[in-house]
């Protein structure tokens, strides 16, 4: 077909991404079918925009009573999933045994890149203007922790380098639209899931990073080697460079067992002073061994630890990965200092809330796993800590131990509390410990007070819940807004107090 699409392509889902999805690639004249178990009113509205354009959309349950989202549609030759769909769904072991390719969002943005600068350049033309570039260059990003951030300072140092950009991928417009739009980019900073990685076989980018592995999303993966080998997809066929983690070896090992062409360099980043081809920390500068221009040096300034924001220990790291792939994208240093100072954390990741009674309370909500919250409890000491929600399965011991010396005390709130305690009991057993038995609105503020009352002057008081949120909050947005708003409230009684 045109653009080397199948002619008939079932997409699973009515999501934004198969939404998204289902449109291009009807513009594109493919023939769309949706499929979705679901057959509520939204779904309906959703349908009848679709049918609109031409699109077929299969809800709940078929005439011959089975179900839409299970039945792979007469004749398709591609499907393509949504986030969510477990890789062992009914559909996709339909589409297995018929031997038709299943592939997410990324893999068709990444096949139709070449469209999308095809069809700008025909726009180009007709309205007369200079001749257009190709498609834009992937720097891809994935990692179990800190992935929208690190994407986000890369976009921002591609920005200050003066190139065209956009973070894209995990985050903001979904990928098709960016590939298949308008706007012309030189470069694409593209943050990958575990999920994208594992449906995007054809992914074959610039250079990437893996930030660091440790245990998420097991239920989905079915094991931590097939997690590990998912992510590690990042690294197949790069042309230019591996960026890895030199204090996180399953970072290492997943560049060593992958094909890349030839010439591509492994390139290590650490918060200790750089070996060669890494990028690293020597007094407080962040320094580049890896991509060095003037042969007569050892290594490159590209800027100071205060230039990153926050300038956490895991944040550092973050930088370093972002700097690591711009410099393999060829960018200068400076642009690399001034991407890093513009760069702005989006909400809830080690936020600076407010200092009341000389106590700084800090949100990071957004650490929802172990791994997070301990990289997090490793920026303050000592620290007050808020924890607990859904544990999905995660074990605290390795959390409590290296953050043992540093607890003034904990709060624990939400469903999952009790496994986070017993760990405290075993690995801190002097630390003191309040167990909020509430799941009410106004268990935050009591959770506050509770860390409040712990607290001394120079403490931190963290939310890093190293849980879900779902028990007791919409999502970890709301439950950030809900620790901000009682600190808030503290800072109000204790200004009337005084
Ligand atoms: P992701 O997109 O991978 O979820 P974010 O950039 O949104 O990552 O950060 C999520 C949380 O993970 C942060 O709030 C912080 O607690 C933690 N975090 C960020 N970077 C790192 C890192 N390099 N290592 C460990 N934890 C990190």
């Amino acid at each position: 077909g045109r653009f080397g699409l199948p002619g008939r392509i079932t997409v699973a889902g009515l999501g934004i991404s198969g939404i998204s999805a289902a449109r291009a690639l009807a513009g594109l004249g493919a023939r769309v079918t949706v499929v979705d178990n679901g057959d509520g009113d939204a779904h309906r509205a959703r349908a009848a925009e679709l049918a609109e354009l031409g699109i077929e959309v299969r809800l709940g349950h078929l005439p011959d009573g089975a179900r839409a989202g299970e039945t792979l549609p007469e004749g398709t030759e591609l499907v393509v999933t949504s986030p969510g769909w477990q890789p062992e769904s009914p559909l996709f072991l339909a589409a297995a045994s018929a031997g038709v390719d299943v592939v997410g969002d990324v893999e068709v943005a990444w096949r139709l890149r070449g469209a999308g600068a095809e069809l700008r350049a025909a726009r180009g033309a007709a309205a007369g203007d200079r001749a257009p570039a190709g498609p834009a260059e992937w720097l891809a990003i994935t990692g179990t922790n800190g992935k929208t951030t690190t994407t986000q300072m890369l976009a921002s140092i591609l920005k200050a380098a003066g190139l065209r950009t956009a973070a894209v991928g995990n985050i903001g417009t979904p990928i098709i639209d960016v590939v298949l739009g308008e706007q012309e980019y030189d470069v694409l900073a593209v943050e990958l899931s575990s999920y994208q990685l594992h449906w995007a076989p054809s992914l074959r980018v610039h250079s990437a990073a893996v930030l660091n592995l440790a245990p998420d999303h097991l239920d989905w993966h079915g094991s931590m080697q097939a997690y590990a080998a998912d992510k590690g997809r990042i690294y197949e066929g790069n042309r230019v460079a591996c960026v890895y983690n030199v204090a996180d070896k399953a970072t290492e090992d997943l560049v060593v067992e992958a094909d890349v062409e030839e010439g591509c360099r492994a390139i290590g980043f650490t918060l200790g002073a750089p070996g060669p081809s890494m990028l690293g920390v020597v007094d407080g500068i962040l320094v580049d061994r890896a991509f060095v221009e003037n042969r007569q040096k050892n290594a490159q300034e590209l800027a100071e630890v205060a230039d990153v924001n926050p300038p956490a220990p895991h944040n550092i790291a973050n930088a370093l990965a972002a700097a690591a792939l711009a410099r393999a994208f060829g960018v200068e240093p400076r642009a690399v200092r001034d991407g890093l100072r513009d760069f702005r954390p989006d909400a809830h990741r080690v936020a600076y809330v407010d200092e009341v009674a000389s106590v700084t309370y800090i949100d990071d909500s957004k650490a929802t796993n172990t791994h997070a919250a301990e990289a997090s409890l490793a920026a303050f000491e000592p620290v007050v800590w808020i924890a607990g929600g859904l544990a999905k399965g995660a074990t605290f011991d390795e959390l409590v131990k290296n953050a043992a010396k540093r607890l003034r005390g904990a709060v624990l709130i939400g469903a999952d509390r009790a496994l986070i305690a017993d760990a405290l009991a075993r690995h801190a057993p002097e630390v003191p410990v309040v167990d909020l038995d509430r799941t009410d609105t106004g268990a935050m503020l009591a959770a506050v007070r509770e860390a409040a009352a712990l607290a001394e002057p120079g403490d931190t008081v963290l939310l890093a819940p190293a849980c879900a949120s779902m028990d007791m909050f919409a999502n970890y947005n709301k439950r950030g807004d809900a620790f901000a708003d009682a600190v808030r409230e503290l800072a109000a009684e204790n200004a009337a107090d005084t």
